[in-house]
């Protein structure tokens, strides 16, 4: 019987079985790569270095439902809240090049909506990107 394929996350962290899915760009806003590529420890080391891994890539890894503090029972929480609060965002109708679209946990639930915000959102941010309003960015 073939097994169940795995829901990913698209905004997962730096570890052991994580994928880098994408780059923080100068503007802010993170390059998602055609095909999300494998890290190794020698990675997560370097990319920690000088601040959290997060503040700079995407990464992405199996969605864990009810393992994350994100999981609302049903749903993700966080697509559910940048698709909100991102709402306003001048986004491009074209959507980022990805190879995880047929997996993705955010658009599995909120579908095109949730690629054009994607971009915008940092897994960890630091106390300056909250300064940000996300509608200048
Ligand atoms: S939300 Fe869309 S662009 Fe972002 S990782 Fe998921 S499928 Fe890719």
């Amino acid at each position: 019987m073939k097994s169940k394929e795995s829901v990913l996350c698209p905004s997962s962290r730096a570890q052991k079985g994580a994928r880098l899915l994408g780059i923080r760009q100068e503007d802010g806003r993170v390059a998602i790569l055609p095909q999300p590529l494998l890290i190794n420890n020698a990675f997560i080391e370097e990319a920690n270095k000088h601040s959290h891994a997060e503040q700079q890539f995407r990464f992405t890894n199996k969605c864990v439902e009810s393992g994350c503090k994100q999981w609302t029972g049903t749903r993700c929480g966080v697509a559910d809240t940048i698709v909100g609060v991102m709402n306003d965002l001048q986004t491009s109708d074209e959507l980022p090049a990805c190879a995880i679209r047929p997996q993705c946990r955010w658009f599995k639930q909120n579908g095109a909506d949730a690629c054009k915000v994607c971009p915008f959102v940092i897994t960890e941010t630091t106390s300056e990107d909250w300064q940000l309003n996300p509608a200048e960015i």
